[in-house]
């Protein structure tokens, strides 16, 4: 969001995460052990393994997906244990060109993605009491 007046979004708005850990091909078995790892430590579900670029991702990549309440421990994880290899953490709030490009955290090498691929679609709307 460019600048202005901060417009709060609500926390509720998001479903869940997704970590997306790029690789190569002389990199492709150290994301293999990561994404083993991510299973054997964390109640996330390890999520399509893309030996090809794929959607908006510009490497070939390995996608984790997780619930709100691992993000506290699995995200800093990931950060002191990715290996070297890039790895983009984005929320899902039904809009995925902002999910991907305002709402994006990188852990190492910030990578252009293929935004063009992606549309606003379907914002989660918070219930009115929240
Ligand atoms: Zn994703």
């Amino acid at each position: 969001m460019p600048q202005g007046a901060l417009q709060d979004r609500f926390l509720a708005t998001i479903r869940d995460y997704h970590a997306h850990i790029y690789f190569d091909q002389r990199s492709v078995e150290v994301a293999r052990e990561l994404r083993n790892a991510i299973g054997d430590r964390f109640d996330a579900e390890l999520g399509n393994w893309n030996v090809e670029q794929v959607g908006p991702h510009p490497r070939w990549s390995a996608e984790i997906l997780f619930a709100p309440p691992l993000f506290g421990s699995l995200v800093p994880w990931l950060a002191l244990n990715r290996r070297g290899l890039a790895v983009l953490v984005h929320p899902n709030t039904g809009d995925e060109l902002a999910d991907h490009r305002d709402h994006a955290l990188w852990l190492g090498e910030m990578l252009p993605l293929k935004l063009h691929v992606l549309r606003p679609a379907n914002p989660i709307r918070p219930s009115p009491q929240e």
